[in-house]
């Protein structure tokens, strides 16, 4: 079959699914895509209500998502992000207050061992044993089944709370008592051991949906392919002489090849359809099974806010009571919207819900700034942000990979950042995903 004929159905067009059907599409293939929600995006989107435009969840990505940026720089002009290097700043009410900062001119890791160094916070004698100690237990892959917390067992407890805890939970969406530690350590080798630029803290200035879903997909449709908004897939079948049916709404499809990327919980309801298919038994009882953790974003748009500017003062750490972090955007005629995230969310501010969360969030955020009344405010609560990083879901995911090859007999292939259990769920491993997974069934189709 020419190539121009393969036509492939993508199911999903998160970061994962749009990445893929880019990839399908600049090697040749027809790719429909097929996305449940209005807007492109999944768990990095764009949400649209009351005349606003917002993220669902404010992200932050880092200098070390190098797939992710280039897809960014390749779809877009230079401003579709601010780029800083590393700079941690405390919220003025955190005590003992936190400033680091590495240099850009430092080679990677003497960059990090500055700003280690040279940071307000904990006593220099406490900075010193932690790079030591940090230093000696990632010359080791942390066994399989340890937790960040006890991996960082013998680091003293302030460097602890204050530098490596927040990084656990932002970056893994996991509290340390719970995280794996061989994940954790992949994240700081990747941030801190390679390229200095890596630590590099990157601000989307354009929403979510922008900054690359919606660019994928118009070069999906550039080269001949379809994308179906707000059209849910209701099953997968076997076609009757060869490749994949796809049942929406508007009835069954047949194409040469399915990608599967939607988010891990949504995979075993499509997969329960496919008959004989045996081999794909774990994927489903594992994927059923997944433990999540939820994040919330509370979203403040004020006249200003006193003591901070939007352009200068980008982000600011929190002391998780209930919020993380702070970042500053600059809105039209001076405003300024103020986005706090409050990861790994549970028990009972979870429970509390957005109202009372936006109460929380600014009662925390007057103890350190002036604060004027919101002239609009926003919180969305996102119960499945991440499935928990933990060491046993990990090697369980882990377990997954071999099982989820394409092959001529079976043309199924998914993305999404459950695929990468390597990385914690974020954007880069969704586009790493979406890039391998497209790979694998242009592999398998040319077989
Ligand atoms: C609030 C929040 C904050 C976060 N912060 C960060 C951060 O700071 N940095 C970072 O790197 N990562 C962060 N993450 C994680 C990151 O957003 C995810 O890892 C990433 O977006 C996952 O992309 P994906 O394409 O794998 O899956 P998804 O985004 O879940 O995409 C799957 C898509 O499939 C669609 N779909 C599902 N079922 C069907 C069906 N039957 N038919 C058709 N379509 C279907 C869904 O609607 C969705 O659009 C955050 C996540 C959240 C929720």
């Amino acid at each position: 079959m020419e190539d121009g004929h393969l036509r492939v159905a993508v199911i999903g067009a998160g970061w994962a699914g749009s990445v893929a059907a880019a990839t399908l599409a600049e090697a040749g293939l027809t790719a429909t895509v097929f996305e449940a929600a209005p807007i492109a995006g999944g768990r990095a989107r764009r949400v649209e209500k009351e005349g606003r435009a917002f993220d669902n969840g404010q992200h932050l990505l880092l200098g070390a998502y190098r797939r992710t940026l280039s897809w960014i720089d390749r779809l877009h002009s230079p401003t579709a992000y601010h780029r800083q290097p590393l700079e941690v700043v405390s919220a003025p009410a955190m005590t003992p207050a936190l400033r680091m900062r590495a240099p850009a001119r430092l080679p990677a890791p003497w960059h990090l061992a500055w700003a280690l160094l040279t940071m307000d916070g904990p006593s220099l004698g406490e900075r010193v044993t932690a790079i030591a100690r940090v230093a000696g237990l990632l010359a080791t892959v942390p066994p399989a089944e340890q937790t960040v917390a006890d991996w960082l067992a013998h680091v003293p407890m302030s460097m602890r709370r204050q530098v490596l805890d927040p990084l656990c939970i932002g970056a893994l969406n996991t509290p340390p008592e719970a995280a794996s530690a061989r994940v954790f350590a992949e994240v700081l080798r990747r941030a801190f051991f390679d390229d200095a630029r890596d630590a590099d803290f990157v601000i989307p200035a354009l929403d979510l949906s922008s900054l690359l879903p919606d660019a994928a997909l118009t070069e999906v449709v550039r080269r001949g392919g379809t994308v179906r908004l707000a059209t849910p897939v209701l099953s997968i079948h076997r076609a009757p002489e060869r490749g994949i049916a796809v049942e929406t709404r508007a009835g069954r499809e047949t194409f040469s090849a399915v990608l599967i990327a939607t988010a891990p919980q949504h995979v075993p309801r499509l997969l329960s359809t496919l008959d004989g298919e045996p081999s794909l038994d774990p994927v489903r009882d594992t994927l059923a099974g997944l433990a999540f953790e939820a994040i919330a974003t509370v979203h403040f748009d004020l006249p200003f806010i006193g003591g901070l500017h939007p352009e200068r003062d980008r982000i600011r750490l929190l002391d998780g009571q209930p919020g993380q972090w702070l970042f500053l955007h600059a809105l039209p005629g001076g405003r300024v919207r103020a986005s706090v995230v409050l990861s790994a969310l549970d028990g009972a501010p979870l429970a509390a819900g957005g109202e009372a969360l936006c109460a929380a969030v600014r009662r925390q955020l007057a103890k350190s700034w002036r604060l004027p009344e919101p002239l609009w405010q926003q919180c969305i609560i996102e119960k499945r942000a991440t499935y928990a990083c933990t060491p046993r879901q990990h090697a369980r995911l882990c377990g997954l990979s071999p099982l989820l090859r394409p092959t001529p007999y079976r043309p199924i292939a998914f993305a999404g950042d459950w695929t990468e259990p390597s990385l914690p769920a974020t954007l880069e491993a969704a586009v790493l995903s979406g890039e391998r997974a497209a790979r694998q069934l242009l592999d398998c189709l040319h077989r």
